[in-house]
């Protein structure tokens, strides 16, 4: 059996890598794209064709992989001997994961406090140093770039050039899948640099020829930490979504206008909307993503409020996160229809309304 590509080496035409790059991998891409069987119809819109790409089925569960294997082979021929990153929680799992793998010292600065526990749980244990911060993520990454200044450290947060050009794959790989690009993107935005990734990733695709056009992109934001619609950086983000809870997103201008080239939007959702879209994709659709994830799906309920979606529209929301990172809201938002019974039958008819 042929031995399966990494993602550098399927898509090496694209990448900036050379024979010579060494390649730091843990099977990361070709995350399923999976047609949505009851969202349409529920959502008034039943002949629109519905995808979601799964990018929590990466090996650390969550988009950033595609990034990182990138960031951290660059690292690794440039002969860096150590890393570090601000994280909202999933850049940190996966440096972690490629950086112990390449025999690289990783550091992570977290925000105190505001770190999904699955997250922090993986940093620990892939080896990374861990420090928290009693601040916001914004402060984190502002601490990260002066610490980089000063010392031979690699910065892989998305700011390093290679994150994005690895992110970018996804988009490819959509439109492989597809055979055509999708005329709409729904995508959640952070630091803004996943968007940014996936207007290059089409872009690319059309002018290989790959697809006759480009999405429209549509990128949300929380409603506590939305900078981009807003205007001005917000110093306090507040939102339960914890992966896109950021005051100052470093991607903003890119973000920017491939939401205006794509003739797409940047808006924003309010955490009520998250939860509700986290829930319904979970009941209907047996997919358990992170509340950010989520954010795409409230995005794009909004938009086929708002009339903006066309009856037969091939739509990709973008699910950038594995739900497991975060049990505590999983639980939070279920934990009272849990019953606890004695063990008797007569009692567990009851509890379960037989
Ligand atoms: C990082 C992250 C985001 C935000 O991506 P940006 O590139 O920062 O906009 C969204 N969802 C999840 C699960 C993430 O880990």
């Amino acid at each position: 059996m042929p031995e399966k590509l990494t993602l550098i080496e399927k898509y090496r035409e694209h990448l900036p890598v050379t024979d010579k790059t060494p390649i730091v991998s843990l099977g990361e891409g070709g995350t399923p794209l999976v047609p949505a069987e009851h969202l349409p119809a529920l959502l008034g819109v039943p002949k629109m064709r519905l995808f979601f790409k799964l990018e929590g089925l990466n090996p650390t569960g969550s988009f950033k992989d595609r990034g990182m294997t990138l960031a951290i082979s660059k690292a690794t021929e440039a002969g860096s001997r150590a890393v570090i990153c601000a994280s909202t929680g999933n850049t940190s799992a996966s440096a972690a994961a490629f950086a112990g793998k390449a025999g690289l010292k990783c550091y992570v600065i977290l925000p105190a406090g505001k770190v999904a526990l699955g997250k922090v749980a993986q940093a620990i244990l892939y080896g990374a140093k861990i420090v928290q911060v009693n601040g916001n993520f914004d402060q984190a990454l502002q601490l990260v770039r002066e610490v980089a200044e000063e010392y031979a450290i690699t910065i892989v947060n998305s700011i390093n050039p290679y994150r994005l050009e690895g992110q970018k794959t996804a988009a490819i790989e959509i439109v492989e899948k597809l055979g055509r690009a999708p005329d709409f993107v729904f995508i959640p935005v952070g630091n803004a640099g996943n968007i940014s990734a996936y207007w290059r990733g089409f872009k690319l695709c059309q002018d290989s020829g790959m697809c006759q056009h480009r999405p429209r992109m549509f990128g949300f934001e929380a409603e506590g930490a939305a900078a981009i619609v807003k205007g001005a950086p917000i110093s306090n983000p507040e939102t339960i979504a914890t992966a896109i809870r950021i005051g100052n997103p470093a991607s903003w201008q890119e973000a920017v206008k491939a939401a205006h080239e794509s003739n797409g939007q940047i808006d924003s959702v309010s955490d009520k909307e998250i939860l509700y879209a986290y829930q319904l994709v979970a009941h209907q659709e047996g997919i358990f993503c992170e509340p950010s994830s989520a954010a795409a799906i409230a995005g794009l309920i909004k938009k086929v409020k708002a009339g903006l979606i066309p009856e037969q529209a091939f739509v990709t929301c973008v699910l950038t996160g594995n739900g497991l990172k975060d049990p505590d809201t999983a639980i939070k938002v279920g934990e009272k229809e849990i019953a606890t019974i004695e063990p008797t039958l007569t009692k567990l008819k009851e509890a379960i309304e037989l």
